[in-house]
């Protein structure tokens, strides 16, 4: 078996493993980025950008200015359309982006630092040394000899069903967070020229939810998609296509008179939509970042902004340990306390969000409350546009402004 060695090996070349091998470069380490897919590579996902991380890809990864000019759009509103209570908007910048695009500049940028990339290779197996994870192994596209890659530490960022997470043994499913997701793209409408991006809640009261992007990429196409439970998946094996088009009609009809008259372009993909938490993301020698660590429901649309972040958090606290010559489960507990610290609250209100959005009295009452107040609704799309901190939601003269529209 052949054998290479660095200071880091990443597991997974999406967001959270470009970004994270992006900064440890910069930080001066030699990174080894390894990932199954040939780039670019498509992944179903809605494909928004919140204000939160559209602002780290400017200003601490640099890529914004190539993003937008391969056909990134840049969005000035979102609406919440419920379609049984009134809708409620507000202002917002954030992006639109084909994930094929967005995936293939950060992984140029990782490149362009110095990280050195491995596409079409398949890790099979983490590998162990006196209980210490100190590398992994695989094969290239040919099924080739196996290569072992060894480093100070492995990073997981292998997404929803991460190898290194399951290895580590911490991963904590949330049964009510199993669901299916359909996505597509539909070429745009003349008339749709507006750069918005829009949440719908279902007609006929059950658990889905749908959103419709703003047309961008060179294509200029729009993405849509919808989410609903795993229990749904026998009323779609075999017509995926079929189920698709009938869940529209039926809980969506806005949308599908909207995209009814359009082409769709591309296949309908459909992923598994599986939430999960993990008992922690450190180990010796060893961390979880992006949805290897945790995946929610992609309602809010910040799984982006949750793997770049959590990247940062992940890069200083590997850099610490080098320096500290201190690589074990307790020294990068730090990453653990940061991303507690900062990235959990968001993690519950994304969930406090999903508990009002699926009950049809509360949606009603807040929707009402959101309209009223300009300010409030404002607030609240800042913050789960990852701009402002949950806990400013609570604050005294906010909460005085959410009661006053009582
Ligand atoms: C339906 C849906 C809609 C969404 N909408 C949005 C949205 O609008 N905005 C948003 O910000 N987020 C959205 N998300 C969430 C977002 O897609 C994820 O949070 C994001 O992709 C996480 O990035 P990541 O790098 O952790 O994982 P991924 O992007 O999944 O990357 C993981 C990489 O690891 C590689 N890999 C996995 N296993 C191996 C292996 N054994 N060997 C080698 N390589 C491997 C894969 O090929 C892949 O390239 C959505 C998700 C879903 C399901």
């Amino acid at each position: 078996m052949l054998e290479k060695f660095s200071d880091v090996v990443v597991l997974g070349a999406g967001p959270a493993g470009s970004a994270t091998a992006l900064f440890l470069a910069r930080a001066g380490y030699d990174v080894v980025l390894l990932d199954r897919a040939a780039f670019p590579r498509d992944k179903p996902c809605g494909e928004y950008l919140t204000p939160g991380a559209v602002k780290m890809l400017r200003d601490e990864i640099g890529v914004l200015p190539e993003m937008l000019a391969s056909g990134a759009r840049r969005l000035d509103k979102e609406a919440v359309v419920p379609h049984t209570a009134c809708s409620f908007s507000g202002p917002t910048e954030a992006l639109a982006c084909p994930r094929v695009i967005t995936d293939r500049v950060l992984l140029n940028q990782a490149r362009a630092a110095g990280v050195r990339v491995a596409e079409s290779f398949a890790v099979r197996n983490i590998f162990k040394e006196g209980g210490r994870i100190c590398g992994v192994q695989g094969t290239g596209a040919q099924g080739d000899e196996q290569t072992a890659y060894r480093a100070r530490v492995v990073v997981g960022a292998d997404g929803t069903h991460s190898l290194l997470a399951r290895e580590m043994g911490v991963v904590r499913p949330i049964p009510r967070l199993q669901r299916i997701a359909l996505v597509t793209h539909y070429a745009a409408a003349e008339s749709v020229s507006d750069s918005s991006v829009t949440m719908h809640l279902p007609g006929d009261s059950s658990d889905a939810c749908c959103g419709v992007g703003a047309p961008c990429g060179p294509g200029g196409t729009q993405n849509v998609n919808i989410v609903v439970p795993i229990t749904e998946a026998k009323k779609m094996a075999g017509r995926r296509q079929e189920y698709f088009e009938e869940r529209l009609r039926r809980s969506f009809p806005q949308v599908w008179e909207q995209v009814s008259s359009q082409s769709q372009v591309g296949p309908l993909h459909s992923i598994g939509c599986f939430g999960h938490h993990t008992k922690r993301a450190a180990d010796d020698s060893a961390v979880l970042v992006g949805d290897a660590a945790t995946f929610i429901h992609p309602f809010t649309g910040e799984g982006v902004f949750f793997a770049l972040r959590g990247a940062q958090l992940a890069a200083e606290a590997i850099n610490l340990g080098f320096q500290k010559g201190d690589l074990s489960r307790r020294s990068l507990q730090s990453y653990d306390a940061a991303r507690r610290a900062e990235l959990l609250p968001r993690y519950r209100l994304c969930d406090a969000v999903q508990h009002i959005v699926h009950s049809p009295a509360m949606l009603e009452w807040a929707a009402a409350r959101l309209r009223r107040s300009v300010s409030l609704t404002e607030l609240l799309l800042q913050t789960i546009g990852d701009r402002a901190r949950p806990a400013d939601l609570f604050t005294l003269p906010n909460l005085r402004l959410a009661l006053s529209t009582l």
